[in-house]
């Protein structure tokens, strides 16, 4: 059994990980930690999803690092190019010296009495169980299931003698070339794989139970082409990327507030780059107010050119049952399959899967409360990175990372040792996740919850959240700040713990 201490321990090394040390290494270069990563490589969701056609579908200048221009001259980029962005940073700042592979986190258990942290780790390579100590644990373990994507009942799928795939567990040896291909389903994911498998199969035909907003975006950035002439990629980055914050932030306000204004824009785009006699009603109109899922974003249109060519098709029905050569679906229609692909979404996991315990009390994740979306109520010394579901994932990571150095800074500064932050005192809770999507739905009992106004409230807008982490107060109403030997609070939930008699050495809140 190997044991060791470290200031910080981070857990996961994919994009918001190495986005964690290196922020870690800029703010607080003289904290130790280290980063415990299950997988034996740098890259999260970057380095496990290899289907034709990764990438991003946000635009990298917001999905990159504050601290690291993007200066690939595409803005909607390739898996490989973000992995390798990923990788590059890390060796950059040394990240990846501090990296170790094979760590599976299972547990983590917190001591008042020493203001300390355990976590147990098990070493899938060799079989060892590990277990380190830290001052204050850092998550960054994303949030969905490495080890199974999500696949509904299909009936009928031992009949079926084609190639049955899911993008999550792509085969390396999976040559589609010439074949007839069924993508089931119509999120991110199937709407990059239609075009890419387009390009060699036979015919690709999105198979989708009912429509999802799709646009049209620039693979290309117009402001970064026009500024990389004459401006250093330092000085233009931050330009485009708040160019790209200010115009996401607006058109998901507008969503918001004129719903129908804004399906009608989107409708019309689709129905733009369609073919003429399009059904785009059936196939691209949405019952779901814009937002309420995710926009799918398809770099210049990709989607609706691999239609309008007939290298695509989309079809809207249900499946009735896979048979031995395809799909039958509910309308009687029969769709011929050498490949099924089941885009079929994520399983989420929070945490990594990890267990966590407070004074020998295991913590139900469903019963805190997450302050300003990083902390959970009643969990000391302890954050973890969600990005925004409306926007880049790095825009929040970035905060995050940012607010616990802070967090450090102050505990150093005031001679304290803790930070727990408490639940709303009243007030209605929603799950933290908010938008409706299957994954979401599926496991929306098993979140973290979000309180009705802030320090609780997700507000899932990158200009205000850059006021309250980088800027707002450390030491607000929602958060204690104490000496180790605090006794920790038994509920996570609203009501009790700001009644509870705080250590005399707590600093005043308000
Ligand atoms: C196909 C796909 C496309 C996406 N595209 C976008 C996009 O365009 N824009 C956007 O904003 N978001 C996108 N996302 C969301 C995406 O996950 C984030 O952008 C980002 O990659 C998350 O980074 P992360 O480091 O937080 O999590 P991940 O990339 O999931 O990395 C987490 C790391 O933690 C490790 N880990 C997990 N549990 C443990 C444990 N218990 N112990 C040790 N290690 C652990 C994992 O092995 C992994 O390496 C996409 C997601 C998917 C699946």
């Amino acid at each position: 059994m190997a044991s060791d201490h470290v200031d910080v321990l981070i857990v996961g090394a994919g994009l918001s990980g190495v986005g964690a040390a290196c922020h870690l290494r800029r703010n607080r270069p003289e904290k130790t930690y280290a980063v415990l990563e299950a997988r034996g490589a740098i890259g999260g969701t970057w380095d496990l999803f290899r289907y034709p056609g990764i990438r991003s579908d946000s635009d990298m200048y917001t999905l990159g690092y504050s601290f690291k221009p993007w200066t690939n001259p595409l803005a909607i980029a390739d898996g490989d190019s973000i992995r390798d962005y990923v990788r590059e940073t890390a060796r950059e700042y040394g990240v990846d010296e501090h990296i170790r592979f094979h760590h599976r986190v299972l547990a983590a258990e917190w001591d008042s009495a020493r203001a300390r942290w355990t976590v147990h780790a098990h070493r899938d390579d060799t079989g060892e169980d590990v277990t380190l100590t830290c001052a204050f644990l850092f998550t960054c373990s994303g949030y969905y299931r490495y080890d199974a994507g999500y696949t509904p009942d299909l009936p009928g799928a031992r009949a079926y003698t084609g190639r049955l795939v899911h993008p999550q567990h792509w085969p390396a040896d999976l040559d589609h070339t010439g074949r007839r291909v069924v993508v089931i389903g119509s999120g991110a994911t199937a709407v990059t794989l239609v075009p890419a498998l387009a390009e060699r199969a036979a015919h690709v035909t999105m198979l989708q139970r009912s429509p999802t907003y799709v646009v049209a975006l620039p693979a290309r950035d117009a402001l970064a082409d026009a500024l990389r002439r004459f401006l250093p990629p330092r000085a233009a980055y931050p330009v485009v990327r708040w160019k790209n914050v200010l115009f996401g932030t607006a058109t998901f306000q507008l969503s918001r507030r004129a719903p129908k204004l804004v399906k009608r824009f989107l409708r019309r785009a689709a129905k733009s780059r369609l073919p003429a006699g399009y059904d785009v009603d059936r196939h691209f109109s949405p019952r779901y107010d814009p937002w309420d899922q995710r926009l799918c974003v398809v770099p210049d249109g990709d989607l609706f050119t691999a239609i309008g060519q007939g290298r695509a098709s989309v079809v809207t029905d249900r499946i009735e049952t896979l048979t031995a050569t395809g799909l039958r679906l509910a309308s009687g229609a029969e769709l011929t399959a050498d490949v099924v692909v089941t885009a079929t979404g994520l399983n989420l996991l929070v945490l990594g899967g990890m267990t966590i315990t407070v004074d020998g009390e295991r913590v139900d994740l469903a019963r805190t409360v997450a302050y300003k979306g990083m902390m959970l109520s009643g969990v000391p010394n302890f954050a973890m990175t969600i990005g925004y579901t409306n926007a880049s994932w790095t825009l929040k990571a970035d905060l995050v990372a940012t607010y616990v150095c802070r967090l450090l800074t102050h505990l150093d500064d005031t001679g304290q040792q803790v930070v727990t932050p408490l639940a709303p005192a009243y007030g209605e809770l929603e799950p933290l996740i908010d938008l409706k999507s299957g994954y979401v739905l599926r496991s929306v009992d098993a979140l973290p919850k979000q309180g009705a106004a802030a320090p609780w409230r997700l507000h899932q807008n990158y200009p205000r959240d850059v006021l309250l982490m980088r800027h707002g107060r450390l030491a607000d109403s929602g958060v204690r700040f104490s000496r180790a030997g605090t006794p920790s609070m038994t509920d996570r939930l609203p009501g009790s713990e700001h009644a509870e008699v705080g250590d005399p050495a707590d600093t005043p809140a308000g």
